[in-house]
Order: C-alpha cells, then sequence, then structure tokens
C-alpha cells in the first residue's frame, strides 16, 4: 500500500511543512506512511509580478484570490482525476473527531487554504468537495486550519501512533470526552493520584474510568452525553436479544458506527406486512386468507421477531449493520445506505431480497457466535505474539490466494489489519505456523493452523488470545462461522460461546447496482 497523501494548495507551503514536519506526523512522513505536498499556488499565476488577488466584484473590503491560479494549481496535482478537495473555510460544516475518521479511509486527500477575504466562488464550485470549519471564527488563512485536519485525520491512518488502541480511548470516542489521567508521582502538592488506578485492578480501573468519562462529558459537553445517552438506549433495547444483536451493539459500544436510522417501536408494519402478503391483519395478527408458503411463513415470523429497526454506517471500513422489524422498516433501510457503502450484514431474508433487488448480492451466510463471559480463557501454546509487516507475506500467501473461501479479503485488507495491531500469530520454535484477527467491523475472524499443525490446540489458542485482546478493551468478542463449517462452531463452543438463532447474511455492492 503506498502512502496516503495530503495535497495543501497554499500561498504559504513552508508555513505547511515546518508546521507539519515534526513529531508523530513528521515520523509518519519518514516512514513513508503518509506524504506531504504543499503547492504554492502563487507559482501557477499567469501575473507577471506573481500576483494571484484582486478587487471583489460589487465592492466591499479587502481582496479576493483569483480563480485561474487556484484551478491550475489543482490541475497539476489532480491531472483531472476525481479527489476529494476540501476547501477549508468559516463557511463550512464544522470539523469532528467522526470527520476525522471519515477522511483517514481516502488515499488522497487536496486541501485548499484561502487568505484575504476569500476565493472567487466560481472556482470553487469547479473543483471542492467539501466545505469544512474548524469553528466558530475568523483566521486569517487557511494553513492553520488546514495543518489542524491533516494532524486529526493522519493520527488514525493505521500505522501512524505507535499504539493504534490510544486513539479508541480518547476523548470523542463513543461520543465521550477522555477520563482524567495522571503520572509520577503518586502525590504532588498534597494532591494523592485516586488509589483505584494503583490498584492494579484492570477491570475496576476501567470502570472507574468510564465513570469518570461520563461525569466530564454530563459536566462539560451536555449535547454529546445527550447522544451517549441516546445510544446506552439502544444498546440496551437491542440487548434483550443479544444473541442476535451483538454484532450491533458492540459497534454501537465500540464507538465504531453512527446511527443513519432507528425505530424503537417500528409503526405500520401490520399494514405493510398486508399488503405486501395479501393478508387481513386483526388486532396486530395475520388472518390468512389464503395458505402460505414456506418462504412467506418464514418471512412472517421474521417480521414478528425483531422488535427494533436500525441501521449503522461504520465509516472506516464502509460496512453497514442493519435490523427490520418489518418490510416498511426494510424498505427505508434499503433506501437509507450510503452511496459508498461496500458490505452490509443483514439477519432477515426479507431485508437480503430487497438488498439483492437493489444490486447487492450475498457473499456468504454466516452463523453468529458470541462470548459473553467476562474472564480470560487460558492460551495453552505460548508461541503466540502480535503481527507486524514482517509477517504480512505469509498471511497473504495462506489468506488471500483463495477468492471463494475468504470474500472481500485481499492484501490491501491484510496489510491495514495488520498495521492496525488486530492479527496475531502462532508460531513454532519461531517458525510461524498460523494466525487469527479481528476484522475492520469488529467480529473475530481470519482464523488459520497449517495442516500439519493442527488437532494440538494451537487454533484454540489463537482464539483464546484474540478473546482475551478484546476483553482487555472491554469488549463482548464475537465472530462470524460460515453455516455447515461444523469444526469452527464446535472449536467456538468449546471455549464458551453462544450461538445465534439467527442467519446473518454478508451482502457486497455489485458494480451494476439497480435502483
Ligand atoms: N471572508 C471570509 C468569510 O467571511 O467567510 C473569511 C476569509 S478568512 C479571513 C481567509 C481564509 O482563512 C478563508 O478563505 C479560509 O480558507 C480560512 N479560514 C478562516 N477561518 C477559518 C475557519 N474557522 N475554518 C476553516 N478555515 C478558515
Amino acid at each position: 500500500m503506498s502512502a496516503v497523501i495530503f495535497h495543501v494548495l497554499t500561498l504559504f507551503p513552508e508555513m505547511v511543512i515546518q508546521g507539519l514536519s515534526p513529531s508523530v506526523i513528521g515520523r509518519a512522513w519518514e516512514k513513508k506512511i503518509i506524504s506531504l505536498n504543499a503547492v504554492d499556488i502563487r507559482d501557477y499565476t499567469t501575473d507577471r509580478h506573481r500576483k494571484v488577488d484582486d478587487y471583489p466584484y460589487g465592492g466591499g473590503a479587502g481582496m479576493l484570490m483569483q480563480a485561474q491560479p487556484v484551478y491550475d494549481a489543482h490541475r497539476a496535482v489532480t491531472g483531472g482525476r476525481k479527489v476529494r478537495t476540501i476547501y477549508v473555510t468559516p463557511q463550512g460544516t464544522p470539523f469532528t473527531q467522526a470527520k476525522a475518521r471519515e477522511l483517514a479511509n481516502e488515499d488522497e486527500l487536496v486541501f485548499l487554504c484561502g487568505h484575504y477575504e476569500g476565493i472567487d466562488e466560481r472556482v470553487l464550485e469547479e473543483i471542492v468537495t467539501d466545505y469544512i470549519s474548524i469553528g466558530d471564527y475568523v483566521l486569517t488563512g487557511g494553513e492553520l486550519p488546514a495543518m489542524v485536519m491533516i494532524d486529526a485525520i493522519a493520527r488514525l491512518i493505521p500505522g501512524v501512533l505507535g499504539n493504534d488502541i490510544s486513539a479508541e480511548e480518547e476523548s470523542f470516542y463513543n461520543d465521550l470526552l477522555e477520563y482524567p489521567q495522571y503520572s509520577r508521582p503518586e502525590e504532588w502538592r498534597e494532591k494523592r493520584v485516586p488509589e483505584v488506578l494503583l490498584s492494579g485492578d484492570h477491570k475496576k480501573v476501567m470502570q472507574w474510568r468510564l465513570e469518570q468519562a461520563r461525569q466530564r462529558t454530563a459536566e462539560r459537553r451536555p449535547d454529546l452525553y445527550e447522544r451517549y445517552q441516546e445510544k446506552q438506549l439502544l444498546i440496551r433495547k437491542l440487548g434483550r436479544h443479544k444473541r442476535n444483536n451483538i454484532h450491533l451493539m458492540e459497534s454501537l459500544e465500540r464507538g465504531c458506527a453512527e446511527v443513519l436510522y432507528s425505530e424503537t417501536e417500528p409503526a405500520h408494519w401490520a399494514e405493510e406486512a398486508c399488503a405486501e402478503t395479501g393478508n387481513r391483519i386483526e388486532a396486530g395478527k395475520h388472518t390468512a386468507e389464503k395458505s402460505h408458503t414456506a418462504a412467506e411463513k418464514h418471512s412472517m415470523k421474521e417480521q414478528n421477531s425483531a422488535e427494533i429497526s436500525i441501521l449503522l454506517y461504520d465509516r472506516s471500513c464502509k460496512t453497514c449493520m442493519a435490523l427490520a422489524a418489518n418490510t416498511a422498516s426494510g424498505k427505508i433501510i434499503a433506501e437509507k445506505l450510503p452511496e459508498d457503502t461496500e458490505m452490509v450484514i443483514v439477519s432477515e431474508s426479507f431485508l437480503r431480497e430487497l438488498l439483492i433487488k437493489r444490486g447487492y448480492k450475498v457473499l456468504g451466510s454466516y452463523s453468529q457466535m458470541l462470548y459473553t463471559r467476562k474472564e480470560t480463557l487460558s492460551v495453552k501454546h505460548k508461541e503466540i505474539r502480535p503481527l507486524t509487516m514482517e509477517h504480512f507475506p505469509y498471511v497473504c500467501c495462506w489468506y488471500c490466494s483463495d477468492d471463494k473461501c475468504n470474500p472481500g479479503i485481499d492484501d490491501v485488507y491484510v496489510r491495514e489489519r495488520i498495521q492496525a495491531g488486530a492479527m496475531y500469530g502462532a508460531f513454532m520454535e519461531g517458525r510461524q505456523v498460523g494466525f487469527v484477527g479481528i476484522h475492520s467491523e469488529g467480529s473475530l475472524g481470519m482464523l488459520f493452523v497449517e495442516e500439519a499443525f493442527r488437532r494440538q490446540g494451537i487454533a484454540a489458542s489463537l482464539e483464546a488470545y484474540a478473546v482475551n485482546r478484546m476483553l482487555e478493551r472491554g469488549w463482548t468478542p464475537y465472530g462470524h462461522i460460515s453455516v455447515g463449517n461444523i469444526a469452527s462452531e464446535k472449536l467456538q463452543e468449546k471455549l464458551g460461546f453462544y450461538k445465534a438463532e439467527k442467519t446473518f447474511w454478508w451482502m457486497e455492492k455489485t458494480l451494476a447496482n439497480s435502483t
């Protein structure tokens, strides 16, 4: 994978380079994880005095940057390709951690920095895809806002921060501000570090931190706290059918997903089901006027089973998870899938059919298994450790070569997972013999052990090791196993996993997306 490129179109390129070179971002540039390209707009002016501004038509204070140099600088960088181009402006939508996460998925970004009173509107119409502000105040130029955004985005790119979990525990993760932190000495100016942090009890520390984060958010950012509470309410409602809904609950709990649609008391289901099946509904019950096919009966049972309809979107992996209580909600969900969705996970056959009509295809059918205990598992095989890029060829060789077995998995994905610290390997006297991983949408998977090393408990140890890493983060481990893979199901049951009643379908957007 090549470096993520940040182009900055500016009148002060040296300011951008000097501002971003030191520290973490500079090191990521040195390591070629990112690349910075500060372009002097003045180099593209046709004016012989290198002028790039002029008076605004209609009068008014100050000068305006002209269209032509900006347009030519942009063309020089993109060569006419479609690249996401951000005009940093106080007139844009507010920059947030969620926006940073979304932009961290792009391979290339262009930042356009204004100066004086801004930029001629005509060139903005031609090249800008996003208008983003860093706050409700006016600065003299766009360089500081561009640097703020690049810093916030770059540190979310796998490999930029030494410890990728640290980004998951910071402020705004899961709509909470970060808890207070303390370092040595234990006592300073008669203020002691809270005892719980010295206790060595990891579970208690996590509980204390969560409580502190809640209190701090409620006090300092009541707006955020309200959003957090709404999410918690959804999680509680989904928790009534935990086995079937754990993927949705975890995605919300881990702060990965945005709620694009939710309906906790799905309305109109009776009428809709009536229209769909030709049945008459009385007091919410189906009264059959004709005998039903097995598929119709199954669909009617499904329509009663979910009390909640929800559509979640994890922008970082362009994956949606959906649960529909009835066909009416299913149709709304199908309408609301974001344009750039690549995968959707569904658990109702009527929703699967609705998505097929919209150009999605089924990649596979899966059982959902979850581990609800809080105790860590014993890892018998001792040589298990997180993988680094040194192990990338091994994983690719065994895992990416067979499209049919592992749909949607390619070397770009594997590299990203390794860099995110989400893959673990088993070794025998230093030689790698297998691996396991945590998928980008949060499930446990990618388990592999070489044939010659099977039946020695290595797979169970790999799974146990990954489960323990998930528990350390306060997650509930869950995984998706291909329907019919009895060996894998048995292994997970032995470790203490439970199986959900529903079947889960992974669906991929096809190129010929019909609507
Ligand atoms: N006349 C403009 C207006 O009222 O919207 C303000 C122009 S400002 C003096 C010059 C440049 O600084 C803008 O074109 C923009 O690129 C940048 N800028 C200023 N404040 C900003 C903010 N809060 N967020 C992002 N960019 C900002």
